[in-house]
């Protein structure tokens, strides 16, 4: 999917508290392409990504995905758009703690219409073996893989990572980038990355680094280098 973000200005707060977190955000992300956005804390990454996603709303500005704008969008078509186009992958996995590790990956597999294959996927992600575990008998890089899991199954156009590593060791992180590249490279997925870890940079073909509401730098990473 194509996903262009025109003007975005997001604002929180009210009166004397009022503030501005996205400044007016301009880009394009091509299918099929990992982008990666980076900034300090507090720089509105997550902000971003939330409107993308349609968590949040926009005060101004614009967000399409292959040409339909989310905005334009009712509740119903919204709430369509995130289950069938949208795979969302959060630092803190957010599990079903009494669902074992194939039935949290089922869940996002009957949201979809045309599911990845359960077993195969577990396979690729390293968790045929755990497959009956529930998540607190996981480590935490196997849960956030069961994480990366019940996202990717619906094989969703757009793939969203909040600090899918953040709460990871620096081995299982590059663990953890690898699968995600991996997953890109097999199913073409368009993959949008938020983190403040500046070493990530290299697996993306796009940088976008943001500081205090407005984009930095947007670079296309020309010598981009598979995680390892
Ligand atoms: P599909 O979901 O049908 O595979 P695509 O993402 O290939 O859709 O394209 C959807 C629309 O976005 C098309 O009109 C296409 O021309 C346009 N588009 C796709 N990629 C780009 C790009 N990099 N720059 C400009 N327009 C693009
Ligand atoms: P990042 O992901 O880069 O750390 P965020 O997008 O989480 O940044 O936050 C950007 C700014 O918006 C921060 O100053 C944060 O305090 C503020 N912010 C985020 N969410 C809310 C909210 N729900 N209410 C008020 N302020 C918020």
């Amino acid at each position: 999917m194509y996903l262009e973000i025109k003007n975005i200005h997001k604002f929180f707060g009210t009166g004397e508290n009022r503030t501005e977190v996205l400044k007016g955000i301009n880009c394009n992300i091509e299918k099929g392409s990992i982008c990666v956005l980076l900034g300090p804390s507090g720089s509105g990454k997550s902000t971003l990504l939330n409107i993308i996603g349609g968590i949040e709303t926009a005060e101004e500005g614009s967000i399409s995905i292959n040409g339909d704008t989310i905005e334009n969008m009712n509740e119903k078509q919204l709430s369509l758009y995130r289950r069938k186009h949208l795979g969302y992958v959060f630092q803190s996995y957010n599990l079903i703690p009494n669902l074992t590790v194939r039935e949290n990956i089922e869940v996002g597999a009957y949201l979809s219409d045309n599911p990845l294959n359960v077993d195969d996927l577990m396979k690729t992600l390293g968790l045929y073996e755990h497959r009956n575990k529930i998540p607190n008998q996981l480590s935490g890089g196997q849960q956030q893989r069961t994480s990366i899991g019940r996202a990717i199954v619906k094989n969703p156009d757009l793939l969203l990572c909040d600090e899918p590593t953040g709460a990871l060791d620096y081995k299982t992180s590059k663990e953890i980038l690898k699968l995600i590249e991996d997953v890109n490279k097999k199913y073409g997925n368009t993959v949008v990355l938020v983190t403040h870890n500046d070493a990530i940079k290299n697996m993306a073909d796009r940088v976008i680094k943001l500081r205090d509401g407005q984009i930095r730098h947007d670079i296309v990473n020309t010598e981009k280098t598979p995680a390892q």
